[in-house]
């Protein structure tokens, strides 16, 4: 019918959820938005009963329907929760609207819906995260302030800052990776890397973690020269997650264990735990963004966590062509996450470097220009560049920069890319017009790491582009080449 067709393609341009019910809750029509949330067809809802995929009371659902397509436009918004094809329902605040279709003007509602649990509570427990670590940084720094003479109790309040730090840089690592990933924008750097060396990195990042919790680790790696074709920090980050969830979901002390080995010509990694385990319903659903089990008796703050990590696994393992799955024996029997990836090929051993040897010796000063619009970014920044003995100038703007530089002549400028007046790009194109911008190494500094970035900022004539906040080590790195006359 042609009326028929034409609702549906109204409602199917809509992007959330919507449908249409009849007075009395018979489903007329459903979109494409509803249908993939619910993993349903058509055929099952539409011509069905409402109340059928409502988890929770029916009847009032029934109702709201009823009093949607008696009022007058649009109704007062109500909350409806749907049962989808498998795992839990899912609540949505209802927009009701009162519509009238067909030659005989039936009477019938047009509900759109937003899954307001999702977001409203994901925004909620985002700002708990993010607020969780600044109370004890606080503390700290306030500690510092009042033992200033006291070395040991300084050192102890540092180790927290650092803590806490980490735990907000990750949180905030792995919300702007997965708004990357979900907008297909993360690019791999894919090269024959060994899976050691992989496991090393993982086990670098999950390192504190561990610590903390002073699990004893085990680690067999069956088979040599396994090599993964992957991006190494990637992949790292994937094995990386995994532990520090094999932690975090396990009592301090409880054994870990990571196995490395070929299966059918596929390289198996297993990450296994004696933990709280996982509700065998929910070993699928935990990839889910924002999935998280609930355990009652452990309130929210037992496990902190947003409930991305392991979507942000799921997909960079998909990346790069592999797949990742959880197993349990159920609660408090630990879980297994194994993770298959296609096994490369031996790097051409012609084209392995040795590495470099590290040249760390302090040689004479630099003088070093940073720029920064974030005053307290700059400033630290040049602090801390002067107490490793370099002579440093801090200005705000790239305009500033300009000016300092003609007189400073600086070996090193190290550039944000967002500043007011003139910005790093441009900035470092004049510096390269000067007669001292030949001699003169250039950083770009700035919160945006991907390699569209970093192309922009090596054709402004930088030569090295760093995501902030930089890492003292590879900021380090720079300067060592520089000093070595590299
Ligand atoms: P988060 O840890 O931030 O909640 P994740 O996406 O990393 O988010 O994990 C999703 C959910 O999966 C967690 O909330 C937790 O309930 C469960 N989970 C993950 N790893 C484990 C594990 N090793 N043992 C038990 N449960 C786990």
């Amino acid at each position: 019918m042609l009326l028929h067709e034409q609702t549906q393609a109204l409602l199917d341009v809509l992007p959330e959820p919507a449908l249409l019910v009849a007075a009395n809750s018979e489903i007329l029509a459903v979109n494409r938005a509803l249908l993939s949330e619910l993993g349903r067809s058509r055929d099952e809802l539409v011509g069905s009963l409402l109340r059928d995929f409502v988890a929770n009371a029916p009847a009032q659902a029934a109702e709201y329907v009823r009093s949607c397509t008696r009022a007058q436009e649009r109704s007062a918004p109500g909350t409806i929760a749907l049962k989808p094809n498998s795992g839990e329902a899912i609540a949505y605040r209802a927009d009701g609207y009162a519509m009238r279709i067909g030659p005989a003007q039936s009477p019938c509602a047009l509900l759109r819906l937003t899954s307001r649990g999702r977001n409203e509570e994901f925004l909620a427990i985002l700002a708990h995260e993010l607020r969780n670590p600044l109370a004890p940084i606080r503390n700290a720094m306030q500690i510092m302030r009042v033992a200033e003479g006291d070395v040991a109790t300084v050192a102890a309040a540092r180790v927290i800052v650092e803590r806490q730090l980490r735990h907000l840089t990750r949180l905030i690592d792995d919300l702007v990776d997965l708004s990357r990933i979900t907008q297909g924008k993360i690019e791999l750097r894919r090269d024959s890397i060994e899976l050691t060396k992989v496991i090393q990195m993982a086990l670098e990042i999950a390192r504190p973690q561990l610590e903390g919790k002073q699990h004893p680790l085990r680690i067999s790696m069956a088979g040599e020269g396994l090599y993964l074709k992957a991006d190494a920090h990637r992949a790292a980050q994937v094995f990386a997650n995994l532990l520090n969830n094999a932690s975090k979901y396990s009592a301090a002390g409880s054994p870990i264990r990571l196995e490395g080995r070929l299966e059918d010509e596929e390289i198996v990694v297993r990450v296994i735990d004696e933990g709280v385990g996982i509700p065998a319903e929910m070993t699928e659903r935990i990839f889910d963004l924002f999935a998280q089990v609930d355990r009652p008796g452990h309130g929210h703050g037992t496990y902190d966590g947003l409930g991305i990590g392991l979507t942000l696994v799921k997909r960079l393992v998909e990346l790069h062509d592999g797949s990742v799955m959880a197993e349990s024996d159920g609660a408090d029997r630990g879980s297994r996450f194994t993770v298959r990836l296609p096994r490369a090929a031996a790097p051409n051993l012609a084209d392995v470097h040795p590495p470099e040897a590290p040249t760390h010796t302090p040689g004479p000063g630099l003088r070093i220009l940073v720029a920064d619009d974030n005053r307290d970014a700059a400033q630290t920044l040049a602090l801390m560049l002067r107490l490793d003995g370099h002579e440093v100038r801090a200005v705000h703007d790239g305009a500033e920069a300009l000016l300092a530089g003609d007189s400073f002549e600086p070996q090193l400028v190290l550039l944000d890319i967002g500043m007011p007046v003139l910005n790093g790009y441009e900035t470092a194109r004049r510096i390269k017009g000067r007669p001292w911008g030949n001699q003169t190494y250039l950083v770009a500094l700035t919160g945006w790491g991907e390699e569209a970035d970093r192309s922009k900022a090596l054709e402004a004539g930088f030569e090295h582009h760093l995501v902030k906040p930089a890492e003292p080590g590879a900021l380090q790195a720079i300067i060592d080449r520089i000093v070595a006359g590299g």
